[in-house]
């Protein structure tokens, strides 16, 4: 890893600003401490005198003494660290099963405690240095999100498609004794790390709980572009109930023993399995929400609230397009919320031909598939269309084949909206489109 990190931008009036630090500048190093990254950034600027040693553009080095008041920022922004590619070949990888020909950064396979920490990205560490898992105890990463998948080694590395991989297990004993807190997953493969193999996995990390601090276990997820990968068993609807069936009872008293919600299953197992879902309070403090556990009870939740609130708006008729996991509940949620705003309610959910049927999710829906929808007029009778944000590239209005917002606004010839994939979200932009 290089040293000296290059400045994204410098907040106007800022202290950065004033000492003439430009974007483009590369930030050396802080007090002597040589600079790699942006944590590294956070973790030696705040002391209340630094000594910042800069790269000008021009190649000059600048050496700036600054005495900072308590709170105080700098005023500047750094580019996110470059992620560190990935060794394993696992059996599941889901970059493994997507077709030609999206954009390139969706085939990247990054493995980044960096952004572990950063981001929350589930990483299996399975190449962690020494020097980098001294930097996590020191500089005190925590949480990280880690893929476990099976404390077994030879599962494990099976699993990962990496014989060489560290044990993991006797990684994340020095991770609790430095104090570093971890979220852990399995990615579950029938036939594979189920079972008790599974057993094996959820006593290893609950021994290490409050460190590990949570364990979920999502489905793997198969899309039609396998050919040449290994097969692998799905979880079909079946699967999901018997091993809801199994597991939820054994989840509730580990919590039970430990005091705290552990053990999570996906939302995806429920709604495969057609069961419902646990409370709310089940989920804790929702640890693995970005991972889609508890996203489902926390949406119901929250549609019971807005539903509370709802007050009528101008009559219209709305066209929701959503994937097929989350129709059901969706469903429910729009049937009262026509009751209470007098707005018309029409669901589309998208078979996935990009991907394969078996991926239901929202967020892979691909744009040509609602394009080739609004072809056939199946929206003709909406006044408007609404897209969920989750549906596109985080930040731009693009979805995952990169059909555009706006080519859909073209080819439909009707208004096209983009909300907040929550029923407040969905609420607030019905608002704005039919005000009283
Ligand atoms: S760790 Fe496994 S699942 Fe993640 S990117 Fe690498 S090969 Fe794919």
């Amino acid at each position: 890893m290089g040293t000296g990190i290059t400045i994204e931008n410098v907040e106007p009036g800022s202290i950065a600003a004033e000492l003439e630090i430009e974007a483009g500048d590369r930030l050396l190093a802080i007090n002597g401490h040589p600079v790699r990254d942006i944590i590294d950034f956070g973790y030696y600027s705040g002391e209340e005198e630094l000594l910042l040693e800069i790269e000008k553009t021009d190649g000059d080095i600048w050496e700036i003494e600054v005495l900072q008041e308590e709170g105080e920022s700098l005023g500047i922004l750094f580019e996110s660290p470059r992620p560190l590619r990935c060794s394993n070949s696992c059996l599941f990888c889901f970059v493994d099963q997507l077709p030609k020909g999206l954009r390139n950064s969706l085939y990247v396979k990054d493995e980044d405690y960096r952004l572990s920490f950063l981001y929350g990205n589930f990483v299996t560490l399975s190449s962690l240095r020494r020097e980098e898992l001294l930097r996590i105890c020191e500089q005190r990463l925590s949480p990280l999100y880690i893929s476990v998948h099976a404390t077994d080694p030879d599962v494990r590395a099976m699993l990962l498609g990496n014989q060489a991989c560290t044990p993991i297990l006797e990684l994340l004993k020095e991770l609790a004794s430095a104090g570093i807190s971890m979220h852990t997953q399995v990615v579950l493969c029938p036939g594979l790390n189920d079972g008790l193999q599974l057993e094996r996995t959820v006593r290893d990390l609950a021994a290490l709980f409050p460190q590990v601090a949570s364990l979920a276990v999502v489905p793997l997820g198969l899309s039609r572009y396998r050919d040449s990968l290994p097969e692998l068993q799905p979880v079909t609807c079946d699967y999901a109930s018997e091993f809801l069936a199994l597991w939820q009872p054994r989840a509730h008293d580990l919590a039970k023993q430990l005091g705290s919600p552990f053990l999570f299953f996906a939302d995806e197992f429920y709604l495969k399995a057609k069961k419902p879902f646990p409370p709310l309070a089940d989920y804790g403090d929702l640890p693995q929400i970005e991972n889609g556990v508890g996203m489902v009870p926390l949406f119901l939740d929250e549609a019971e609230h807005v539903l509370a609130a709802a007050e009528p708006m101008k009559k219209g008729v709305v066209a929701i397009v959503t994937g097929k996991s989350p129709y059901s509940y969706l469903e429910s949620f729009l049937q009262g919320l026509a009751e209470k705003t007098g707005v018309t309610f029409r669901i589309f959910s998208v078979n996935n031909s990009l991907f394969g049927d078996s991926v239901t999710v929202t967020g892979l829906v691909p744009g040509k598939d609602i394009l080739e929808m609004g072809k056939r007029e199946v929206f003709a009778e909406a006044e408007l269309v609404v897209i969920p944000d989750v549906m596109l590239k985080e930040g731009e209005e693009v979805f995952i084949d990169d059909v555009a917002i706006d080519d859909l606004r073209n080819v439909l010839g009707m208004k096209v909206e983009v909300c907040v994939a929550t029923p407040s979200g969905l609420y607030d932009s019905l608002k704005r489109c039919f005000p009283r």
